[in-house]
């Protein structure tokens, strides 16, 4: 165990902020990428977050919708449990869901701008 902490295992990457690290069963080092979810809202045509975040080891490298992204797959357990989740419009305070994987977005953590994260 102390072989897998020693200082010379660390890597140094632009996306330690927004990955969770960990070590396998193996003992083999992982990252699992995190992603916001981002939906089209049919009340006002923009775009809202659904504020959710989830972490995909097969995701997309940069946005892109959930239909996009898993054509011809199976979704990830994390992705088939925010379809139809509840969302709030934020320019007319109505609640939708969206049902349309097309419109439904994954949204890279490390693409979006940097920003102070409120607390959760
Ligand atoms: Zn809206």
């Amino acid at each position: 165990m102390s072989r897998l902490l020693s200082r010379s295992h660390f890597r140094h990457t632009p996306l330690d902020t927004c990955h969770f690290v960990g070590i396998d069963e193996k003992g083999k080092e992982f990252v699992m990428p995190k992603y916001d979810i981002y939906v089209s809202c049919p009340e006002c045509h923009g775009e809202h977050p659904m504020g959710i975040g989830i972490h995909l080891d097969d995701g997309p490298d940069e946005k892109r919708s959930i239909g996009d992204s898993y054509q011809g797959k199976s979704l990830p357990p994390q992705v088939s449990a925010i379809q139809g989740h509840k969302c709030l419009c934020l320019k007319t305070g109505k609640e939708f869901r969206q049902e349309d994987n097309e419109q439904v977005f994954l949204v890279p953590t490390w693409a979006l701008p940097r920003r102070p994260m409120p607390p959760v």
